[in-house]
């Protein structure tokens, strides 16, 4: 049995100061791995392969290799390459088919997101009876300096 944690950044990892529309460079710079996430994280590639896929396009390569610096050569970075304005039909079109592409060759599959309309996307479009599929929604808690998990969809 193959398995596969793929988790998203911005929200979930790390406190949500990026976006696509109004990207502020020095605060996303800024953002680091709290301790207790990379712990969380850790324990995740000791049980199966993680892979993070971002809505933080090619541009961002640089500062997002730094922040997940400790993942580099171990787990891959999926980054958005979406075409012209961005869009929530385009973000999540995006989302299911790089996890869809990523997830192949694997039985059991994790999705780890802050936004429960991608998680619920995918749950509906997703479509391949062979995989056990979990999608959880966590969030960072800056109060707890840790990626909290609200509920398994
Ligand atoms: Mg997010």
């Amino acid at each position: 049995m193959k398995i596969l944690f793929i988790c998203d950044i911005d929200g979930t990892i790390v406190p949500q100061e990026f976006s696509i529309n109004e990207p502020n460079p020095e605060k996303a710079k800024s953002l680091k791995l709290s301790p207790k996430t990379l712990i969380t994280l850790h324990m995740m590639r000791s049980h199966g392969d993680l892979i993070f896929l971002t809505g933080r396009g090619i541009g961002w390569q640089n500062i997002t290799c730094k922040l997940l610096r400790t993942f580099l050569g171990k787990s891959k970075i999926h980054f958005h390459n979406l075409k012209g304005e961005w869009s929530m039909e385009k973000y999540l079109d995006f989302k299911l088919k790089n996890i869809k592409k990523i997830s192949e060759s694997y039985d059991i599959i994790t999705i780890i997101d802050d936004m429960v309309e991608v998680l619920e996307y995918i749950k509906e479009n997703f479509n391949q009876e062979t995989k056990k599929l979990f999608l959880m929604h966590a969030k960072y808690d800056p109060i707890e300096e840790d990626m909290i998990c609200y509920r398994i969809l």
